[in-house]
Protein backbone atom coordinates (compact mmCIF):
# COMPACT_ATOMS: atom_id res chain seq x y z
CA UNK A 1 0.00 0.00 0.00
CA UNK A 2 1.08 3.70 -0.39
CA UNK A 3 2.59 5.44 2.30
CA UNK A 4 0.04 8.69 3.07
CA UNK A 5 0.72 11.17 5.06
CA UNK A 6 0.05 10.63 9.17
CA UNK A 7 -1.79 14.46 9.36
CA UNK A 8 -4.03 13.37 6.30
CA UNK A 9 -4.86 9.96 7.70
CA UNK A 10 -5.29 11.55 11.10
CA UNK A 11 -7.76 13.85 9.27
CA UNK A 12 -9.85 11.60 7.21
CA UNK A 13 -10.34 9.35 10.53
CA UNK A 14 -11.98 12.43 12.01
CA UNK A 15 -13.60 13.44 9.37
CA UNK A 16 -14.88 9.80 8.22
CA UNK A 17 -15.70 8.29 11.54
CA UNK A 18 -16.87 5.01 11.21
CA UNK A 19 -16.18 4.74 7.41
CA UNK A 20 -12.53 5.96 7.56
CA UNK A 21 -11.38 1.52 7.56
CA UNK A 22 -13.12 1.91 3.89
CA UNK A 23 -12.08 4.57 2.88
CA UNK A 24 -8.37 3.31 3.66
CA UNK A 25 -9.22 0.15 2.74
CA UNK A 26 -9.81 1.83 -1.14
CA UNK A 27 -6.16 2.59 -1.41
CA UNK A 28 -5.69 -1.12 -1.92
CA UNK A 29 -7.21 -1.30 -5.38
CA UNK A 30 -5.74 -0.16 -8.53
CA UNK A 31 -6.80 3.28 -9.81
CA UNK A 32 -9.92 3.73 -11.85
CA UNK A 33 -10.10 4.45 -15.38
CA UNK A 34 -12.71 6.11 -17.15
CA UNK A 35 -13.65 7.03 -21.18
CA UNK A 36 -16.18 9.49 -22.06
CA UNK A 37 -17.09 9.25 -25.81
CA UNK A 38 -17.14 12.47 -27.79
CA UNK A 39 -20.31 12.43 -28.80
CA UNK A 40 -19.41 15.98 -31.52
CA UNK A 41 -17.50 12.76 -33.26
CA UNK A 42 -19.79 9.52 -32.75
CA UNK A 43 -22.65 8.54 -30.79
CA UNK A 44 -22.16 6.36 -27.24
CA UNK A 45 -23.99 3.43 -29.08
CA UNK A 46 -22.10 3.56 -32.11
CA UNK A 47 -18.54 3.74 -30.36
CA UNK A 48 -19.99 1.21 -27.69
CA UNK A 49 -20.36 -0.98 -30.97
CA UNK A 50 -17.08 -0.78 -32.41
CA UNK A 51 -15.17 -0.20 -29.41
CA UNK A 52 -11.78 -2.26 -29.96
CA UNK A 53 -11.62 -2.87 -26.08
CA UNK A 54 -14.03 -3.98 -23.44
CA UNK A 55 -15.83 -1.76 -21.68
CA UNK A 56 -17.19 -1.65 -18.39
CA UNK A 57 -20.43 -0.07 -17.35
CA UNK A 58 -21.76 3.65 -17.08
CA UNK A 59 -21.63 5.22 -14.20
CA UNK A 60 -23.04 9.32 -14.58
CA UNK A 61 -25.96 10.63 -16.03
CA UNK A 62 -24.24 11.19 -19.44
CA UNK A 63 -24.95 7.63 -20.99
CA UNK A 64 -21.15 8.41 -22.72
CA UNK A 65 -19.27 8.50 -19.54
CA UNK A 66 -18.16 4.48 -19.17
CA UNK A 67 -15.28 2.66 -17.04
CA UNK A 68 -12.37 0.80 -19.02
CA UNK A 69 -10.14 -1.71 -17.88
CA UNK A 70 -6.41 -2.52 -18.37
CA UNK A 71 -6.27 -1.75 -21.83
CA UNK A 72 -4.04 1.08 -22.84
CA UNK A 73 -7.26 3.32 -24.88
CA UNK A 74 -4.76 6.47 -25.38
CA UNK A 75 -2.88 4.52 -27.87
CA UNK A 76 -5.74 3.28 -30.10
CA UNK A 77 -6.40 4.99 -33.53
CA UNK A 78 -9.76 6.03 -31.86
CA UNK A 79 -8.23 7.72 -29.62
CA UNK A 80 -6.23 10.07 -32.45
CA UNK A 81 -9.55 10.45 -34.37
CA UNK A 82 -10.90 12.28 -31.06
CA UNK A 83 -13.51 9.52 -30.47
CA UNK A 84 -13.21 9.19 -26.82
CA UNK A 85 -11.11 11.14 -23.84
CA UNK A 86 -9.60 9.04 -21.36
CA UNK A 87 -10.32 10.58 -17.62
CA UNK A 88 -10.88 9.28 -13.57
CA UNK A 89 -14.14 8.42 -13.55
CA UNK A 90 -15.33 10.94 -10.74
CA UNK A 91 -13.70 14.11 -12.97
CA UNK A 92 -16.45 13.23 -15.52
CA UNK A 93 -19.00 14.13 -12.98
CA UNK A 94 -18.80 17.34 -14.00
CA UNK A 95 -21.67 17.10 -16.41
CA UNK A 96 -24.28 15.94 -14.28
CA UNK A 97 -24.13 18.98 -12.74
CA UNK A 98 -23.35 21.45 -15.51
CA UNK A 99 -25.87 20.32 -18.20
CA UNK A 100 -24.41 23.23 -21.00
CA UNK A 101 -26.52 24.16 -23.35
CA UNK A 102 -26.37 25.14 -27.02
CA UNK A 103 -25.52 29.24 -27.34
CA UNK A 104 -24.45 29.72 -23.72
CA UNK A 105 -20.99 31.54 -23.33
CA UNK A 106 -18.92 29.39 -21.56
CA UNK A 107 -15.79 30.10 -19.74
CA UNK A 108 -13.38 27.06 -18.63
CA UNK A 109 -11.13 29.15 -16.25
CA UNK A 110 -8.52 26.42 -15.07
CA UNK A 111 -9.04 24.11 -18.17
CA UNK A 112 -5.60 22.52 -18.47
CA UNK A 113 -5.47 19.48 -19.66
CA UNK A 114 -9.05 20.00 -20.90
CA UNK A 115 -10.81 17.19 -19.52
CA UNK A 116 -13.91 19.67 -18.30
CA UNK A 117 -13.61 21.19 -21.78
CA UNK A 118 -13.99 19.11 -23.83
CA UNK A 119 -16.85 17.30 -21.55
CA UNK A 120 -18.83 20.91 -21.74
CA UNK A 121 -18.26 21.20 -25.14
CA UNK A 122 -20.13 18.11 -26.35
CA UNK A 123 -22.79 19.22 -24.21
CA UNK A 124 -22.84 21.96 -26.25
CA UNK A 125 -23.09 20.33 -29.52
CA UNK A 126 -20.45 22.40 -31.47
CA UNK A 127 -22.48 25.49 -30.70
CA UNK A 128 -22.37 28.76 -28.45
CA UNK A 129 -19.12 30.25 -27.30
CA UNK A 130 -16.66 27.98 -25.62
CA UNK A 131 -13.61 30.05 -23.99
CA UNK A 132 -10.94 27.61 -22.12
CA UNK A 133 -8.09 28.98 -20.46
CA UNK A 134 -4.93 27.95 -18.76
CA UNK A 135 -2.71 30.35 -16.93
CA UNK A 136 0.79 27.75 -17.26
CA UNK A 137 1.24 28.37 -20.85
CA UNK A 138 2.68 24.98 -21.02
CA UNK A 139 0.03 22.87 -20.05
CA UNK A 140 -2.04 25.81 -22.08
CA UNK A 141 -0.55 23.97 -25.32
CA UNK A 142 -1.23 20.39 -24.04
CA UNK A 143 -5.16 21.72 -23.31
CA UNK A 144 -4.95 23.46 -27.07
CA UNK A 145 -3.83 19.77 -28.83
CA UNK A 146 -6.68 17.97 -26.95
CA UNK A 147 -9.69 20.66 -27.89
CA UNK A 148 -7.79 20.21 -31.67
CA UNK A 149 -7.87 16.35 -31.63
CA UNK A 150 -11.93 16.18 -30.16
CA UNK A 151 -12.64 18.97 -33.05
CA UNK A 152 -13.76 21.81 -30.98
CA UNK A 153 -14.40 24.33 -33.81
CA UNK A 154 -16.16 26.48 -31.65
CA UNK A 155 -13.55 27.33 -28.58
CA UNK A 156 -10.62 29.75 -27.91
CA UNK A 157 -7.70 28.73 -25.70
CA UNK A 158 -6.81 31.21 -23.86
CA UNK A 159 -3.21 31.81 -21.78
CA UNK A 160 -4.55 34.66 -19.14
CA UNK A 161 -4.97 35.14 -15.21
CA UNK A 162 -8.22 35.24 -13.99
CA UNK A 163 -7.50 39.08 -13.17
CA UNK A 164 -7.09 40.11 -16.56
CA UNK A 165 -10.52 37.95 -18.08
CA UNK A 166 -12.21 39.39 -14.87
CA UNK A 167 -11.07 42.69 -16.20
CA UNK A 168 -12.21 41.92 -19.49
CA UNK A 169 -15.58 40.19 -19.12
CA UNK A 170 -17.29 41.25 -16.05
CA UNK A 171 -21.58 39.53 -15.97
CA UNK A 172 -20.63 37.95 -19.10
CA UNK A 173 -20.65 34.42 -19.15
CA UNK A 174 -23.68 32.26 -18.80
CA UNK A 175 -21.47 29.33 -16.96
CA UNK A 176 -18.17 29.32 -15.90
CA UNK A 177 -16.31 26.53 -14.36
CA UNK A 178 -13.74 26.40 -11.74
CA UNK A 179 -11.67 23.35 -11.20
CA UNK A 180 -9.21 24.51 -9.26
CA UNK A 181 -5.92 23.73 -8.49
CA UNK A 182 -5.76 21.79 -5.30
CA UNK A 183 -4.03 19.87 -2.92
CA UNK A 184 -5.12 17.04 -4.45
CA UNK A 185 -5.86 14.71 -1.50
CA UNK A 186 -7.85 12.63 -4.66
CA UNK A 187 -4.84 12.08 -6.93
CA UNK A 188 -2.75 10.18 -4.10
CA UNK A 189 -3.12 6.78 -6.15
CA UNK A 190 -2.90 8.09 -9.47
CA UNK A 191 -0.15 9.76 -9.23
CA UNK A 192 1.92 9.30 -6.26
CA UNK A 193 4.41 12.82 -6.30
CA UNK A 194 1.49 14.57 -5.09
CA UNK A 195 1.83 12.38 -1.52
CA UNK A 196 5.60 14.37 -0.38
CA UNK A 197 4.28 17.78 -1.98
CA UNK A 198 1.18 17.59 0.48
CA UNK A 199 1.09 19.55 4.03
CA UNK A 200 -1.35 21.57 6.16
CA UNK A 201 0.58 24.75 4.98
CA UNK A 202 -0.19 23.08 1.33
CA UNK A 203 -4.11 23.29 1.96
CA UNK A 204 -4.29 26.74 3.21
CA UNK A 205 -2.36 28.15 0.58
CA UNK A 206 -4.49 26.03 -2.22
CA UNK A 207 -7.74 27.43 -0.04
CA UNK A 208 -6.19 31.22 -0.44
CA UNK A 209 -5.49 31.00 -4.16
CA UNK A 210 -8.94 28.77 -4.98
CA UNK A 211 -10.31 32.10 -2.95
CA UNK A 212 -8.81 34.39 -5.64
CA UNK A 213 -9.97 32.84 -8.26
CA UNK A 214 -13.24 32.23 -6.96
CA UNK A 215 -13.99 35.49 -6.68
CA UNK A 216 -12.38 36.63 -10.18
CA UNK A 217 -15.36 33.91 -11.27
CA UNK A 218 -17.81 35.69 -9.86
CA UNK A 219 -17.39 38.57 -11.19
CA UNK A 220 -17.64 36.70 -14.89
CA UNK A 221 -20.57 35.33 -14.08
CA UNK A 222 -23.58 36.79 -15.71
CA UNK A 223 -26.93 37.74 -13.84
CA UNK A 224 -29.28 34.39 -13.60
CA UNK A 225 -25.83 32.50 -14.70
CA UNK A 226 -24.37 29.33 -13.10
CA UNK A 227 -20.56 28.89 -11.29
CA UNK A 228 -19.14 25.28 -11.49
CA UNK A 229 -16.83 24.91 -8.72
CA UNK A 230 -14.65 21.49 -8.39
CA UNK A 231 -11.66 19.94 -6.51
CA UNK A 232 -9.67 16.44 -6.37
CA UNK A 233 -9.26 16.99 -3.19
CA UNK A 234 -11.47 16.12 0.26
CA UNK A 235 -10.14 18.88 2.52
CA UNK A 236 -13.14 20.79 3.94
CA UNK A 237 -11.12 24.52 3.83
CA UNK A 238 -10.60 23.75 0.11
CA UNK A 239 -14.39 22.27 -0.17
CA UNK A 240 -17.09 22.36 1.70
CA UNK A 241 -15.94 25.43 3.45
CA UNK A 242 -14.89 27.44 0.87
CA UNK A 243 -17.99 27.14 -0.25
CA UNK A 244 -19.85 28.34 2.80
CA UNK A 245 -17.24 31.13 3.01
CA UNK A 246 -17.66 32.50 -1.09
CA UNK A 247 -21.20 32.65 -0.19
CA UNK A 248 -21.12 34.85 2.25
CA UNK A 249 -18.79 36.92 0.25
CA UNK A 250 -21.03 36.66 -2.66
CA UNK A 251 -24.76 37.51 -0.95
CA UNK A 252 -25.84 37.56 -4.88
CA UNK A 253 -24.87 33.47 -5.31
CA UNK A 254 -26.56 30.57 -3.90
CA UNK A 255 -26.15 26.74 -4.07
CA UNK A 256 -28.17 24.79 -5.92
CA UNK A 257 -26.27 21.50 -5.28
CA UNK A 258 -22.91 19.99 -3.92
CA UNK A 259 -21.64 16.41 -3.80
CA UNK A 260 -18.67 14.73 -2.47
CA UNK A 261 -17.50 11.87 -4.32
CA UNK A 262 -15.07 9.43 -1.52
CA UNK A 263 -13.27 6.58 -3.42
CA UNK A 264 -15.18 4.32 -0.98
CA UNK A 265 -18.85 5.80 -2.07
CA UNK A 266 -17.94 5.93 -5.86
CA UNK A 267 -15.78 3.88 -7.86
CA UNK A 268 -13.17 7.30 -8.82
CA UNK A 269 -10.80 8.60 -7.05
CA UNK A 270 -12.84 11.18 -5.48
CA UNK A 271 -13.63 15.16 -6.65
CA UNK A 272 -15.87 17.46 -4.98
CA UNK A 273 -18.04 19.67 -7.04
CA UNK A 274 -20.91 22.46 -6.15
CA UNK A 275 -22.96 24.01 -9.03
CA UNK A 276 -24.04 27.99 -7.44
CA UNK A 277 -26.22 30.21 -9.40
CA UNK A 278 -26.32 33.87 -9.52
CA UNK A 279 -29.09 36.45 -8.93
CA UNK A 280 -30.95 37.59 -11.73
CA UNK A 281 -29.18 41.27 -12.70
CA UNK A 282 -25.73 42.57 -13.49
CA UNK A 283 -23.67 44.32 -16.00
CA UNK A 284 -23.15 42.48 -19.36
CA UNK A 285 -20.66 43.57 -21.95
CA UNK A 286 -20.91 42.19 -25.56
CA UNK A 287 -18.61 43.90 -27.87
CA UNK A 288 -17.70 41.27 -30.64
CA UNK A 289 -14.46 39.84 -31.91
CA UNK A 290 -12.60 41.97 -34.35
CA UNK A 291 -12.46 40.02 -37.51
CA UNK A 292 -9.37 40.72 -39.44
CA UNK A 293 -10.18 39.66 -43.32
CA UNK A 294 -7.58 39.06 -45.87
CA UNK A 295 -9.34 38.92 -48.98
CA UNK A 296 -6.21 37.28 -50.94
CA UNK A 297 -6.53 34.77 -48.57
CA UNK A 298 -9.98 34.14 -48.15
CA UNK A 299 -10.17 33.88 -51.86
CA UNK A 300 -7.78 31.33 -51.91
CA UNK A 301 -9.71 29.17 -48.99
CA UNK A 302 -12.90 29.32 -50.05
CA UNK A 303 -11.59 27.62 -53.55
CA UNK A 304 -9.62 25.28 -51.57
CA UNK A 305 -12.90 24.44 -49.78
CA UNK A 306 -15.38 24.32 -52.55
CA UNK A 307 -12.80 21.35 -53.72
CA UNK A 308 -13.48 19.58 -50.88
CA UNK A 309 -16.91 20.12 -49.62
CA UNK A 310 -20.58 19.93 -50.92
CA UNK A 311 -21.83 22.40 -48.57
CA UNK A 312 -18.80 24.20 -46.63
CA UNK A 313 -19.29 25.48 -43.23
CA UNK A 314 -19.99 29.16 -42.75
CA UNK A 315 -18.35 32.21 -40.39
CA UNK A 316 -16.38 34.87 -40.48
CA UNK A 317 -12.66 33.76 -41.52
CA UNK A 318 -9.72 35.85 -39.17
CA UNK A 319 -5.99 35.86 -41.12
CA UNK A 320 -3.62 37.29 -38.83
CA UNK A 321 -0.54 39.17 -39.86
CA UNK A 322 1.38 35.99 -40.14
CA UNK A 323 -1.04 34.24 -42.83
CA UNK A 324 -2.79 31.34 -40.79
CA UNK A 325 -6.24 31.58 -40.44
CA UNK A 326 -9.51 30.84 -38.40
CA UNK A 327 -12.79 30.19 -38.48
CA UNK A 328 -14.24 32.37 -36.12
CA UNK A 329 -16.82 30.88 -33.74
CA UNK A 330 -20.46 32.65 -34.08
CA UNK A 331 -20.58 35.45 -30.77
CA UNK A 332 -17.03 34.82 -30.25
CA UNK A 333 -16.49 38.40 -27.87
CA UNK A 334 -13.31 40.50 -28.18
CA UNK A 335 -10.07 39.01 -26.47
CA UNK A 336 -7.94 41.97 -26.85
CA UNK A 337 -4.84 42.20 -25.03
CA UNK A 338 -5.05 38.23 -24.41
CA UNK A 339 -2.85 35.89 -25.25
CA UNK A 340 -4.92 33.04 -27.67
CA UNK A 341 -3.56 29.69 -28.81
CA UNK A 342 -6.80 28.85 -30.63
CA UNK A 343 -9.80 30.55 -32.30
CA UNK A 344 -11.93 28.19 -33.15
CA UNK A 345 -10.33 25.84 -35.43
CA UNK A 346 -7.48 26.94 -37.60
CA UNK A 347 -8.27 26.29 -41.05
CA UNK A 348 -4.28 26.95 -42.26
CA UNK A 349 -1.94 29.22 -43.71
CA UNK A 350 -1.77 31.60 -46.66
CA UNK A 351 1.88 32.14 -47.78
CA UNK A 352 0.90 34.88 -50.17
CA UNK A 353 0.94 32.54 -53.09
CA UNK A 354 -1.60 29.45 -51.98
CA UNK A 355 -3.28 27.84 -48.95
CA UNK A 356 -2.10 25.59 -47.00
CA UNK A 357 -5.05 23.57 -44.78
CA UNK A 358 -3.65 22.63 -40.76
CA UNK A 359 -4.28 19.65 -39.26
CA UNK A 360 -7.21 21.04 -36.73
CA UNK A 361 -9.22 21.64 -40.37
CA UNK A 362 -9.02 18.24 -40.52
CA UNK A 363 -10.11 17.32 -37.34
CA UNK A 364 -13.09 19.85 -37.16
CA UNK A 365 -14.30 19.42 -40.70
CA UNK A 366 -12.65 16.59 -42.53
CA UNK A 367 -15.91 14.19 -41.63
CA UNK A 368 -17.54 15.63 -44.03
CA UNK A 369 -14.88 16.14 -46.76
CA UNK A 370 -15.56 14.90 -50.07
CA UNK A 371 -11.59 14.02 -50.39
CA UNK A 372 -11.03 11.52 -47.82
CA UNK A 373 -9.03 7.92 -48.02
CA UNK A 374 -10.52 5.81 -45.58
CA UNK A 375 -8.15 3.21 -43.88
CA UNK A 376 -8.66 0.27 -41.73
CA UNK A 377 -7.47 0.41 -37.96
CA UNK A 378 -4.35 -1.44 -39.23
CA UNK A 379 -3.48 1.50 -42.23
CA UNK A 380 -4.41 3.95 -39.68
CA UNK A 381 -1.44 2.46 -37.75
CA UNK A 382 0.75 2.67 -40.72
CA UNK A 383 -0.23 6.28 -41.10
CA UNK A 384 -0.25 7.37 -37.51
CA UNK A 385 3.50 5.99 -37.41
CA UNK A 386 4.54 8.39 -40.20
CA UNK A 387 4.42 5.82 -43.08
CA UNK A 388 3.88 7.49 -46.78
CA UNK A 389 0.89 5.04 -48.30
CA UNK A 390 -0.01 4.33 -51.40
CA UNK A 391 -3.10 6.43 -53.16
CA UNK A 392 -5.14 5.55 -56.40
CA UNK A 393 -7.02 8.71 -56.09
CA UNK A 394 -7.36 12.17 -57.23
CA UNK A 395 -3.58 14.20 -56.88
CA UNK A 396 -3.96 16.78 -54.21
CA UNK A 397 -4.64 17.41 -50.57
CA UNK A 398 -7.39 14.62 -48.43
CA UNK A 399 -7.67 13.72 -45.06
CA UNK A 400 -6.71 10.72 -43.94
CA UNK A 401 -8.84 8.63 -41.55
CA UNK A 402 -9.23 5.42 -40.18
CA UNK A 403 -12.39 4.34 -41.14
CA UNK A 404 -14.61 7.61 -41.69
CA UNK A 405 -13.05 9.48 -38.88
CA UNK A 406 -10.42 12.29 -39.48
CA UNK A 407 -6.96 11.30 -37.89
CA UNK A 408 -5.19 14.16 -39.85
CA UNK A 409 -3.67 15.61 -43.62
CA UNK A 410 -2.20 13.65 -46.80
CA UNK A 411 -1.06 15.10 -49.99
CA UNK A 412 -1.73 12.35 -53.03
CA UNK A 413 0.86 12.84 -55.43
CA UNK A 414 2.40 10.28 -58.41
CA UNK A 415 0.31 7.19 -56.42
CA UNK A 416 0.91 7.68 -53.05
CA UNK A 417 -0.23 9.49 -50.12
CA UNK A 418 2.59 11.91 -48.63
CA UNK A 419 2.12 12.27 -44.80
CA UNK A 420 1.42 15.85 -43.66
CA UNK A 421 0.62 14.10 -39.71
CA UNK A 422 2.88 16.97 -37.46
CA UNK A 423 5.51 14.87 -36.24
CA UNK A 424 4.68 15.80 -32.71
CA UNK A 425 1.03 14.15 -33.17
CA UNK A 426 2.37 10.70 -34.20
CA UNK A 427 2.36 7.26 -32.74
CA UNK A 428 6.04 6.01 -31.79
CA UNK A 429 6.38 1.91 -32.43
CA UNK A 430 5.61 0.38 -28.77
CA UNK A 431 3.71 3.50 -27.15
N1 LIG B 1 -10.01 21.25 -15.59
C1 LIG B 1 -8.85 20.47 -15.95
C2 LIG B 1 -9.29 19.18 -16.58
O1 LIG B 1 -10.44 18.75 -16.38
O2 LIG B 1 -8.51 18.58 -17.33
C3 LIG B 1 -7.94 20.26 -14.75
C4 LIG B 1 -7.56 21.55 -14.08
S1 LIG B 1 -6.38 21.38 -12.80
C5 LIG B 1 -7.27 20.64 -11.55
C6 LIG B 1 -6.19 23.03 -12.25
C7 LIG B 1 -5.53 23.97 -13.22
O3 LIG B 1 -5.46 25.27 -12.61
C8 LIG B 1 -4.09 23.61 -13.56
O4 LIG B 1 -3.97 23.41 -14.95
C9 LIG B 1 -3.26 24.80 -13.09
O5 LIG B 1 -2.19 25.13 -13.95
C10 LIG B 1 -4.28 25.91 -13.03
N2 LIG B 1 -3.91 27.01 -12.08
C11 LIG B 1 -2.89 27.03 -11.18
N3 LIG B 1 -2.86 28.20 -10.52
C12 LIG B 1 -3.85 28.95 -11.02
C13 LIG B 1 -4.32 30.26 -10.76
N4 LIG B 1 -3.74 31.04 -9.83
N5 LIG B 1 -5.35 30.72 -11.48
C14 LIG B 1 -5.93 29.95 -12.42
N6 LIG B 1 -5.54 28.69 -12.70
C15 LIG B 1 -4.52 28.19 -12.01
Amino acid sequence: MIKLPENFIERMRERLGKDFPAFLASYDLPPVKGLRVNTLKISAEEFFRRAPFPLGEQFCDDPACVYVGEEKPGADPYHFAGLYYVQEPSAMKVGDFTNACKKERVLDLCAAPGGKTTHIAAQMGGEGVLIANEIDPVRAKALSQNVERMGIANCAVTNASPESLAALFPGYFDLVLVDAPCSGEGMFKKEPNAIPEWSLENVARCAARQREILDRAAEMTAGGGRLFYSTCTFAEEEDEWQIEEFLKRHPDFSLVERKKLYPHTFRGEGHFCALLQRAEGGTLRTRPFPVRHSAQAEKAFRAFEGDFFESPPTGEIHTLPDGRMYRVPAGMPDLAGVRLLRLGAELGEWDGKRFKPAHAFAMAYGASAKRQIRLTREGAKKYLLGEVLPCDGQEGWCVVCVEEFPLGLGKCTGGIVKNHLPKGLRMYAGR
